[in-house]
């Protein structure tokens, strides 16, 4: 089912979280010990990551060092099939541009149709670790806004080939990401919203959106989308901090910020434990108020952590 009829046919606000496909060699197990705990709180859907290639040099014990392209979490479509298959659940792929040719798209969205699978996040993705900018595939999508495009010609009927006899028309319904805090490249939010309205007229169905740790900014955030006609639901996506390293990481990786009065709970914590109590209790606030603002979904990045994610559902589910 379409996320989008989820959203359409719910009375309260939907509960869904997102997972990376393990580390390459790992077991399809790591990630159903990710789920487990969390379908107790029967999730919408559930999102899977999509990774990139990364550059790792070799010593070739001659002095030289060989460059090679590895992908060190393989495995987002399987990992979809798998999902639907053991839980009858709807699972949403990532896609990406970086690192694929349109051909190579085309023939990715094919195999998501022939799986049954009918719904994407479509993102540019970000640039390769060793590389300081995005970089397009020679022959790929530079933004989401063209990958979008891609997908809804496949929806359409309109293969690369244009000589094909009838082809089927696919149905995805497709998400994509938004930035409360405007996303890093951009100048400014005005600038980054032209872009997600871009987005939606070029065929997205809604958004997910960055994590954020401040709940006004989402605010703030909807009330511009309303102003410059992004009119597709959003859906807040929500982090609970798990260690203390990740009030300087987050804000680094992710480029958003950590209020004050949180980092400083942070600091003030003497354990571990204590820490991951009060990243919970932080982000069951937020999603209470989430609730009480009428959002359609409460979108968690897990990150392999089910068990903050869970304590935080049984408060708010
Ligand atoms: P775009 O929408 O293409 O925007 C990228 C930048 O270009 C923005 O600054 C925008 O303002 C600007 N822009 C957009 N269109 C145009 C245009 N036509 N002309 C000029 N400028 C333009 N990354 C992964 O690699 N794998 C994942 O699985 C993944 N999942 C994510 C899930 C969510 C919910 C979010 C929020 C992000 C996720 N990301 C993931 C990260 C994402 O790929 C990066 O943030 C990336 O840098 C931007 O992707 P985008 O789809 O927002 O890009």
């Amino acid at each position: 089912m379409k996320i989008t009829d989820h959203i359409k046919h719910a009375n309260q606000t939907l509960f869904s979280f997102e997972i990376l496909p393990p580390l390459k060699g790992q077991d399809i197990n790591s990630i159903f010990d990710a789920i487990d705990p969390l379908m107790d709180f029967k999730p919408a859907f559930i999102d899977v990551t999509y990774h990139r290639e990364e550059y790792i040099y070799k010593d070739r014990g001659n002095g030289l060092l060989e460059k090679k392209t590895t992908r060190k979490r393989p495995g987002t479509v399987g990992i979809c099939a798998a999902i639907i298959n053991k839980y009858k659940v709807d699972a949403v792929p990532h896609i990406i541009c970086g690192g694929f040719s349109k051909e190579e798209t085309e023939n990715a969205l094919i195999d998501l149709n022939f799986l049954g699978i009918d719904n994407v996040l479509a993102l540019r993705g970000d640039h390769i670790k060793s590389e300081g900018t995005f970089v397009p595939d020679p022959d790929g999508h530079k933004y989401a806004s063209e990958l979008i495009g891609q997908i809804k010609d496949l929806n359409n009927g309109i293969y690369i080939d244009e000589e094909l006899q009838n082809p089927v028309r696919t149905d995805f319904c497709i998400g994509v990401a938004g930035y409360p805090e405007k996303h890093y490249e951009a100048p400014n939010l005005k600038t980054d919203l032209k872009y997600l309205k871009l987005k939606q007229e070029l065929g997205a169905d809604y958004v997910v959106t960055q994590m954020f740790f401040d709940n006004q900014k989402f605010f703030d955030f909807v009330n511009r989308c309303k102003d410059e006609g992004i009119t597709i639901p959003i859906i807040p996506g929500l982090k609970p901090i798990t260690t203390e390293k990740q009030i300087t990481v987050l804000p680094s990786i992710f480029h958003i910020d950590i209020p004050e009065e949180l980092s400083d709970a942070v600091e003030k914590c003497k354990s571990s434990d204590q820490v991951k109590q009060v990243g919970i209790e932080w982000t069951i606030k937020q999603s209470k108020e989430l609730v009480k603002f009428g959002v359609p979904v409460l979108h968690y990045y897990s990150m392999g952590k089910s068990q903050a994610v869970k304590q935080i559902a049984s408060a708010v589910f």
